[in-house]
């Protein structure tokens, strides 16, 4: 008489051996793969918090693999500048610029290189020359939000070589690390941009400036970050500590913007190209406005001004931006999207009250900050103090359904000193 074949099941789900692929026999009870792998799950949710360590370090190790870019759809180099047009007030030639630049450069990283094609395409990391605030980094920036990468401003004057007390260069890559929230596939093809550039130039090709330690020696530490290679940082910024774990980023994807005002590079200009500049000089042959001079900027003046051959050399790309004139001032005023003109409009209109501004308002709040050299970024503080009353005023006055800011209001309101308080800031 045969006995009863015994059947052998999972402990957890019942299914019976044959049903499985592999059954693991304990001492009173049998688990499927299946069920081990839903165990491992519940692990790593208990105790890790969804990850496994050793996983979470495979990740860090390859963190370009993981995933992919592409860019939005629709993406053109005419797109990506009538996106900046929105934003950004004239400096045609820049947006033209930096829009080729920026979309080759993200086109590479939509479609990485295979094997078998023999060209690549290198970075283009670009150089800004323009005087403050003509909307260096706003160009950076709103390229950056428009491609939903992650975006870091940093300055170059607070970085020193190693051994000098300041931040060692790698910590700009903390900054773009920090926006992402610690991703480093998604800082690995963000964009930085790097202001003040010019004030690390070298100081003995250019008299003026004054700091001394590191010009050199910190733009021979960017060297290798704007190259593209991988680069031990420290994720909270600031020097390496023994104690910081470092983050291995690679920087081949990141697109570095550098910008600066590179104050009286138009000599330069002029003398390599051996005209004189209105100003400088006299008998002029060909006469072309200092304001004109930056058009012609090349890789061989930013070297005179300082800054050292080979970080030239990764940036490929140069290009300038005007200085703002009244016009441009008074567009800045009213035609870009977040206009402070709009904003405004915006705020009253969540009062119920609408808002306008004569026309000689706008042209004596751009002329206000031309006269007090107080650039595109003053117009925020003297609209400021225009408005501060009328904002403080109105919340307690519901009859009121218009407003109109006239010259009148508007040069009572800046008078009395205000003025130099604003130059003084
Ligand atoms: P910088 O050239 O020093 O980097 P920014 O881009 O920071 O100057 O400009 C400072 C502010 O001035 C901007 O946030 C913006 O409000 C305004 N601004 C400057 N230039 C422009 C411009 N061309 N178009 C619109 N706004 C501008």
């Amino acid at each position: 008489m045969r006995g009863k074949k015994q059947e052998i099941n999972c402990s957890f789900c019942g299914r019976n051996k044959e049903e499985t692929l592999v059954l693991v026999t304990g001492l009173s009870s049998n688990i499927c793969e299946t069920c081990v792998d839903q165990a491992r799950d519940i692990i790593a949710d208990e105790l890790y918090g969804g990850v496994y360590p050793e996983e979470e370090n495979r990740r860090e190790e390859k963190p370009s693999k993981r995933k992919e870019f592409r860019l939005p759809e629709g993406t053109t180099p005419r797109r990506i500048k009538e996106h900046l047009d929105k934003y950004v007030i004239g400096q045609d030639q820049a947006k033209k610029i930096i829009s080729v630049a920026v979309y080759n450069h993200y086109k590479r990283l939509s479609f990485p290189p295979t094997m078998a094609e023999e060209v690549q395409i290198e970075k283009s990391n670009l150089l800004l020359v323009g005087r403050t605030g003509t909307g260096k980094t706003l160009l950076a920036k709103t390229i950056a939000k428009m491609l939903d990468v992650p975006f870091a401003i940093v300055d170059a004057t607070v970085f020193t070589q190693a051994g000098y007390v300041g931040e060692d260069v790698e910590s700009i890559l903390s900054r773009l690390l920090q926006v992402c929230d610690y991703d480093v596939s998604s800082a690995e093809r963000g964009i930085v941009y790097i202001d003040e550039m010019d004030k690390v130039a070298r100081k003995a090709d250019n008299p003026s400036i004054t700091r001394d330690v590191s010009g050199e020696g910190v733009q021979q530490a960017m060297l290798k970050m704007l190259e593209g290679t991988e680069v031990l940082v420290p994720p909270q910024g600031g020097r390496k500590h023994p104690e910081q774990n470092l983050v291995k980023m690679n920087t081949e994807n990141i697109l570095f913007i550098c910008g600066g005002a590179f104050d009286g590079i138009e000599k330069v200009i002029a003398r390599r190209m051996n005209s004189k500049v209105i100003g400088f000089g006299s008998k002029d042959t060909k006469r072309i406005e200092e304001e004109d001079m930056l058009e012609y900027v090349t890789h061989k003046d930013v070297r005179r001004y300082g800054m050292i051959p080979e970080l030239i050399g990764r940036l490929p790309i140069v290009t300038y931006l005007r200085p703002l004139d009244l016009e441009a001032m008074k567009r800045i005023l009213t035609e870009p999207r977040n206009s402070l003109v709009k904003q405004y409009q915006h705020l009253f209109r969540l009062e119920g009250i609408n808002l306008t501004f004569s026309d000689d308002v706008i042209e004596y709040l751009a002329q206000t900050a031309l006269e007090y050299e107080l650039g595109a970024r003053g117009l925020r503080s003297i609209c400021e103090a225009v408005m501060t009353d009328a904002m403080f005023e109105t919340p307690d006055e519901k009859d009121i359904k218009h407003l109109t800011i006239d010259l009148k209001y508007a040069k009572a309101k800046l008078e009395g000193g205000m003025l130099e308080v604003l130059r003084a800031a």
